[in-house]
């Protein structure tokens, strides 16, 4: 490939496809693009900056070549990962994700796969992280509530469908260009369950701190209960600016999820008070629900039903 010849260093994206055959499943990777865009991907994208790593995934800005839209790739090695080949389950979680279409959840626009790799080709988030935003200082009551209400909309359309996300995190959470919310990888734990034989510890040591305690008890749990646990977190630490369960011992710190032992700091209202000791409820059976959460005085304040367009 003359572009490597030239001393460019390969980004790792590429690496693996380069050094084995040049036939894939789903097309072979091009020379150049142009400007900051160095390499093309099936002839369809130009990739360009690393915009971040999660455990298993790395994920690049990129261009779609027809449109010029800008799209996120997240890759994911599949050597690593599927073992046992592309199974059913799999395809079939990817094909409810495809189908997923809300203004507050990342868009995925296509899955591609090579031998080796897995590209998910996603809706770029141009804001970043919320918790960027959040870690320079917590949210008034005001921009929290704005925030957990795209929150509860996304997860309602989703959970309406079946899907649950079962790792919410802050980190998870997106913003577009106006600082609107875009939650990301919903559908993928499924798929990352799949994954990993030990799916259950990877939520465990993943993201310890919104683990419901239902999961601690290491009991079959209900997706959606948890899913509204973790969404109890995230609304503490836009109201708090910290998080409600901590301690530098991972085991004392489960102790206090398991007991449900949080403080919510001296600014917070009655009424959020009251709804996050709701969402915070160790037992499943009585956790507040969607329904009402939308019923719920404090999370209605302001709130606009979220259109859902079918057609785009
Ligand atoms: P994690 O394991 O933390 O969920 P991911 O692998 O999903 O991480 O993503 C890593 C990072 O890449 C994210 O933290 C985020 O900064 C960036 N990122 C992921 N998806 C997108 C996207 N659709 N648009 C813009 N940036 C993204």
């Amino acid at each position: 490939m003359l572009f490597w010849s030239l001393g460019l260093v390969m980004p790792e994206i590429l690496r693996e496809e380069s050094s084995s055959s040049s036939s894939t499943t789903a097309g072979t990777i091009t020379g150049a693009g142009t400007g900051d865009f160095k390499l093309n991907l099936f002839g369809k994208y130009d990739v360009g900056k690393l915009l971040g790593c999660g455990a298993f995934a790395k994920v690049y800005h990129a261009r779609d070549v027809r449109t010029r839209q800008s799209v996120a790739i997240k890759t994911v090695s599949k050597t690593k990962i599927l073992k046992g080949g592309f199974t059913e389950h799999v395809k079939r979680e990817i094909s409810i994700m495809r189908r997923l279409r809300h203004p507050h959840i990342v868009r995925l626009h296509e899955v591609l796969a090579t031998k080796t790799k897995i590209y998910y080709v996603m809706e770029f988030a141009k804001g970043g992280e919320l918790f960027t935003k959040v870690s320079k200082g917590r949210f008034s009551e005001d921009l929290s509530r704005r925030y957990f209400q795209q929150l509860i909309s996304a997860v309602d359309y989703c959970h309406s469908r079946g899907v649950y996300h079962r790792d919410l995190k802050l980190e998870n959470l997106l913003l577009d260009e106006n600082w609107d919310l875009k939650v990301t990888d919903f559908g993928l734990s499924a798929v990352t369950d799949q994954i990993r034989p030990d799916g259950f510890l990877h939520t465990l040591c993943g993201t310890p701190a919104y683990v419901a305690p239902e999961i601690l008890e290491k009991k079959g749990y209900d997706g959606a209960k948890v899913d509204l646990w973790s969404c109890g977190i995230i609304l503490f630490v836009l109201n708090a600016g910290y998080l409600p369960f901590t301690d530098a011992n991972l085991m004392a710190m489960y102790r206090k999820i398991y007991k449900g032992e949080f403080r919510c700091p001296k600014w917070t209202s009655h009424g959020l008070k009251l709804l996050l000791t709701r969402l915070l409820d160790t037992n499943p059976e009585t956790r507040i629900s969607i329904e009402q959460i939308r019923n719920d005085p404090w999370f209605r304040k302001g709130y606009k039903e979220v259109l859902i367009c079918l057609d785009c």
